[in-house]
């Protein structure tokens, strides 16, 4: 049995189908990446992870256990934790305290304390005392990241980072995950930068219209499978 795995998942807004039957597995330590065109389902296949939208129990697996109706809070505390698209900081506040905040709802014993993360993002450190608002979006995407970090996550879940980033910024966040992964979280990546996508991760799943369309390792994924995957088109 893997780590974090979904079994059939299904998930819908109101009549409105958005999930059919989705199977992923994520290996404890491993890195994956979900990529897929806009509407795919990514997202929404995060947010049924993270309780956001709640499943049928069998749906979601974690450590072997169902945690598919469990509550935002509690899938936090069981150590999964989510860098959501658009970064989220909270405005008012500082970096410092806005990674602080991480720290709410689980108390975990790991790597990851104000420290480790000035060490992963050292530009943080210098802006401590900046309100979030103040900093780039590649400064806030390393906040959000340090934020979840904060809770020492067995899972760290990551929406979209590099949306809207220059290249050489979104080369300059990806170039943290090694360390990330040797903290020993295992990752999910959801990406619609394909390339970077097969850098990262150790397998890929291709989401097309709320179905898995491909998965496999980088190495055996052929640029046409891909792309047939991904825009459903020969
Ligand atoms: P994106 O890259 O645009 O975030 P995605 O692959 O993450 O795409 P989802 O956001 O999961 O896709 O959306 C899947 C489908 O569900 C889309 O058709 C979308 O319009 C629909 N959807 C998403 N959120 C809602 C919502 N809150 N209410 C109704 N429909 C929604």
């Amino acid at each position: 049995m893997a780590f974090l795995e979904t079994r059939a998942l299904t998930a819908s807004y109101g009549d409105f189908q958005a999930l059919f039957g989705v199977d992923i597995a994520l290996e404890a330590g491993e890195t994956i990446a979900i990529i897929g065109a806009n509407g795919a389902g990514k997202t929404t296949l995060l947010r049924s992870i993270t309780g956001i939208l709640r499943n049928g129990a069998d749906q979601v697996l974690f450590d072997g256990k169902p945690i598919g109706t469990a509550s935002p809070p509690e899938i936090v505390r069981h150590g999964i934790a989510m860098v959501p698209e658009g970064r989220r900081l909270f405005p008012s506040l500082t970096v410092e305290e806005n990674l602080l905040i991480g720290r709410y709802g689980r108390k975990a014993e790991g790597l990851w304390n104000l420290d480790t993360v000035y060490d992963l993002f050292p530009v943080l450190r210098q802006r401590r005392n900046s309100p979030g608002t103040a900093l780039s979006g590649g400064q806030q995407q390393m906040v959000a990241i340090g934020r979840a970090l904060m809770s020492n996550p067995r899972v760290l879940l990551c929406d979209e980072i590099s949306l809207g980033l220059a290249p050489v910024i979104i080369r300059d966040i990806y170039a943290a995950f090694p360390r990330i992964r040797q903290s020993g979280a295992a990752i999910v990546v959801v990406e619609q930068d394909i390339g970077q996508a097969l850098k990262v991760a150790d397998r890929v799943y291709c989401m097309m219209e709320g179905r898995v369309t491909l998965s496999g390792k980088p190495a055996d994924l052929s640029r046409d499978a891909i792309h047939n995957a991904y825009f459903g088109t020969a």
